[in-house]
């Protein structure tokens, strides 16, 4: 590629020969069909290979295409192109009085490169953002179309899909009516006799930061919609001053707190979209395992604290409902997520990712799709119970393995 290309947080630079961005579903379905490699770069928020088509490649973005958000009020769905974000579908979605179930921490994301790493936000009741998706469409290694719905066998495979399939060029998402969200923050909760079940159900999504400096939780953040009850909250202090979750950074980049109420799209993420999220400079790590290791999960972290938190920015602990998609790390479990922003320095964080993953060893973790992890796909593959099916869809769907890069090969054993 002349110019260099790199995905967000700079720690990946793509080796692929091109980086097409067409303009059209025709002239998409030629580029495809004419290159023997082909990987979708979606807005780049991964932190490892997993968009990477290699030297002999071809790197492919649809955000070139017209951003087609079309909102069907009646049936209260919304059909988005393959390359729109998140931040653009709440608007779009929102002002026709609809919204969707859950955000991620940022709405900088596209949705399609989002549901394909099975990407989250927290609730107890709440599935990944994957669980909206009732309908894909792929533009084919042999540049056909294919549609899939939910309902359809293969729809298991079809979503959280690591983008091995083919090309995503649309989506149709569930909506329901628009509500409104507080922010209700907290500090100084601790780790012991933590009665983890009761806090994270306390309100519709919930998460606890931690710098692991010290056992325990610095920071908890509840997000209640204003439809269901405000739970008491007696185990930590209210918080006396807005907070980033990043110690240090400053709060103006997070989305409105000390509860005053806001659109759904406007409170469920962490950050608000005309600024940068997290903390701009750094990797990130995320293990979903099952929500009753959560406890012993949380204190073999902090067996390990000292080696944690000097490479550490940031903790994030939170929920997930089980789904079902077949690649899904939530897939038929109930989920705890941990999640490390860690600093921007690879060589120093590899050597406690590691560790990390050897203290959580026995938890059946499986790591995030789109962070940073050593787990070797052996092991992926035994936590994935329905993984031959995804493996025989993938070569159903893309016979000469033309959407499968070395990362994708690593975790389908091929
Ligand atoms: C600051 C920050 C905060 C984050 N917060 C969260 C969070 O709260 N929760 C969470 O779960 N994750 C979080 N993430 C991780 C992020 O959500 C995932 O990495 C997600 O995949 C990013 O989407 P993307 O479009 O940037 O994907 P990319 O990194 O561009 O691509 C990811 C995968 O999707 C595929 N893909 C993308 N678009 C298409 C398409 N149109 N067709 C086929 N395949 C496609 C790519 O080939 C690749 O395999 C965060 C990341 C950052 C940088």
């Amino acid at each position: 590629m002349t110019d260099t290309v790199t995905n967000w947080a700079g720690n990946i630079t793509y080796t692929a020969k091109e980086l097409h961005r067409p303009y059209s579903l025709d002239r998409l379905a030629a580029l495809v069909a004419a290159s023997t490699k082909v990987r979708v770069l979606g807005s780049g928020h991964s932190f490892n290979e997993i968009a990477e088509p290699g030297a002999e490649g071809t790197l492919l973005s649809v955000a070139g295409f017209p951003p087609v958000i079309d909102v069907d009020s009646a049936a209260r769905t919304v059909r988005v192109g393959g390359g729109v974000r998140y931040a653009e579908l709440a608007r779009m979605v929102d002002a026709h009085g609809l919204a969707l179930p859950n955000m991620a921490s940022l709405p900088h994301i596209s949705v399609a490169g989002s549901v394909a790493t099975g990407t989250h936000g927290s609730g107890v009741g709440n599935g990944p953002l994957a669980s909206a998706v009732r309908e894909v469409e792929l533009v084919l290694a042999d540049g056909s179309t294919l549609t899939i719905g939910r309902g359809e066998e293969r729809f298991g495979g079809a979503v959280t899909s690591l983008g091995a399939l083919g090309v995503v060029t649309a989506l149709t998402l569930d909506l329901e009516p628009s509500y409104d969200v507080e922010q209700h923050l907290f500090t100084e909760l601790p780790l012991a006799e933590l009665d983890f079940e009761t806090v994270m159900a306390a309100a519709y999504s919930v998460s606890l930061f931690t710098d692991w400096r010290a056992p325990g939780f610095r920071q908890v953040w509840l997000k209640r919609r204003v439809d269901q009850p405000l739970a008491d909250f007696p185990w930590a202090a209210p918080a006396t001053e807005k907070l980033h979750p990043v110690p240090g950074m400053p709060a103006v980049n997070c989305t409105e707190q000390f509860g005053v109420a806001g659109p759904w799209h406007q409170r469920l993420p962490h950050f608000r979209a005309e600024f940068t999220p997290s903390s701009g400079a750094e990797l990130q790590s995320e293990y979903l395992l099952p929500r009753e290791h959560a406890v012993a999960a949380l204190h073999a972290v902090d067996g390990i604290r000292e080696t944690v938190a000097g490479v550490l920015q940031t903790c994030e602990v939170r929920t997930v409902a089980a789904d079902e998609q077949w690649l899904s790390p939530a897939y038929g479990r109930d989920t705890v997520a941990l999640h490390f922003t860690w600093i921007e320095d690879t060589a120093a964080v590899l050597p406690v990712v590691r560790r990390l993953e050897e203290a959580l060893d026995g938890f059946a973790a499986r790591p995030h799709w789109g962070k940073v992890f050593t787990t070797p796909g052996a092991a992926l593959r035994e936590r994935y119970p329905r993984l031959d099916d995804f493996r025989g869809l993938a070569r159903d769907l893309d016979p000469s393995g033309k959407f499968a890069n070395v990362f994708v090969r690593d975790v389908l054993g091929d």
